[in-house]
């Protein structure tokens, strides 16, 4: 018989595994047609686990100040016409107030690794929230910490954690990222795991030299992780940066490898990024249609929203949070999935309260 891609995706949607090299062979030889199908199959897959739900998180950039220097982020502490910035403990607290009002809850606080926000500043946040609103999740996305501070945030009442992989491919990280470890970043999201987090990986799609081999080692890292949610979204060029000049991801990539992940890793929280809908006006919409099932409206204050650059031109900077939060709902129905507002945790989360 012979092998075809559409064999290849009936396969994928039966099993949730493929080998390397019949990855490699659906990236080389995938077609408008076999696309459609690959979608179809995500999207039942999605369904089968979550129904028609999309979930809501309320995403809050406390920090843009960063000690790294990730050679694609805007955000990178060699960028020197950043202008940058630190919310208070007190400005966080207000976007939680606004954003429970609005119904979010679950919110991410996101920074650049900000050495600022020390442990105990961290702690004492994480418990001002969890004080403030007891039924909320609280997802942190922080960068690399050591175990035991990501220990202490978690016994503060932290439940989920985000730290995306980037890539799977050890040189193309290497390459991205100067003076930082591939292993450390892999150590951090398998002890975040054993802490007992709800853990986010992802990679970036289009990043400069990286090859359809590359993309499979991130389907395959993210099977053999099997995390609880995975972020995928193109990698846009950002002027001040030294890939300034890249070409970036790509919408029909990008989706390629939503479903894809979907379907290898069926029961994940899988957002419908930003960056997704700042290269399509109808990207995030697009990505809930290949298999992803979370929104990230923006809470931040609408005055350091510009200043959140980790590429240009990022949809929202000028929206305050409840314009997002209605815009996204709009966009949800507009497709006909339905927004839920409960604190989404992923489905083995959910089981395990109920017990
Ligand atoms: N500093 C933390 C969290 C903030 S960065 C961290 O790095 O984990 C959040 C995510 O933004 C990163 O994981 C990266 O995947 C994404 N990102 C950064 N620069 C980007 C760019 N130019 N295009 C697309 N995504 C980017
Ligand atoms: Fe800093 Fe995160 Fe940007 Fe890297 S991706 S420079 S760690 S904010």
């Amino acid at each position: 018989m012979v092998i075809t891609v559409d064999h290849l995706l009936d396969k994928l949607y039966e099993k949730n595994q493929l080998s390397k090299e019949e990855l490699i062979y659906v990236l080389e030889n995938i077609h408008e047609d076999s696309k459609k199908k690959l979608f179809y199959y995500a999207r039942k897959t999605r369904d089968g686990y979550y129904g028609n739900k999309v979930f809501m998180r309320g995403l809050i950039e406390f920090s843009n100040i960063c000690k790294m220097d990730c050679l694609y982020c805007g955000l990178r502490s060699s960028n020197n016409n950043a202008s940058r910035y630190r919310l208070t403990k007190e400005e966080i607290l207000d976007c939680c107030i606004e954003g429970y009002k609005l119904g979010f809850r679950t919110f991410v606080l996101q920074s650049g690794e900000d050495p600022w926000y020390t442990e105990d500043r961290m702690v004492d946040i994480i418990k001002s929230i969890k004080s403030k609103f007891p039924d909320v999740a609280i997802t942190l996305s922080i960068g690399e910490r050591e175990e035991e501070e990501y220990k202490s945030f978690f016994h503060a009442g932290a439940d989920r954690y985000l730290l995306r992989h980037e890539t799977a491919s050890r040189s193309l990280y290497d390459k991205l990222h100067p003076h930082a470890s591939f292993d450390n970043r892999i150590n951090c999201l398998k002890v975040l795991k054993e802490i007992g987090y709800q853990v986010g990986a992802g990679f970036m799609v289009g990043l400069p030299e990286q090859s359809h081999e590359d993309l499979v080692e991130d389907l395959i890292f993210l099977k053999s992780l099997n995390p609880h949610m995975i972020g995928i979204g193109p990698f846009i060029p950002h002027s001040e940066t030294p890939l300034a000049n890249a070409k970036g991801g790509t919408v029909e990539d990008t989706l390629v490898m939503i479903a894809l992940t979907r379907l290898m890793v069926p029961d994940g929280l899988l957002p419908a990024t930003t960056a997704m809908g700042s290269i399509h006006p109808k990207g995030r919409e697009l990505a809930l249609q290949a298999g992803a099932n979370v929104v990230m409206p923006n809470l931040s204050p609408t005055s350091v929203r510009p200043k959140y650059e980790l590429y240009e031109n990022k949809i929202c900077v000028e929206d305050n949070a409840g314009h997002c939060r209605y815009c996204i709902e709009n966009r949800i129905k507009s497709i006909g999935m339905v927004l839920d507002t409960s604190r989404g945790d992923h489905w083995k989360y959910s089981q395990a309260k109920a017990l």
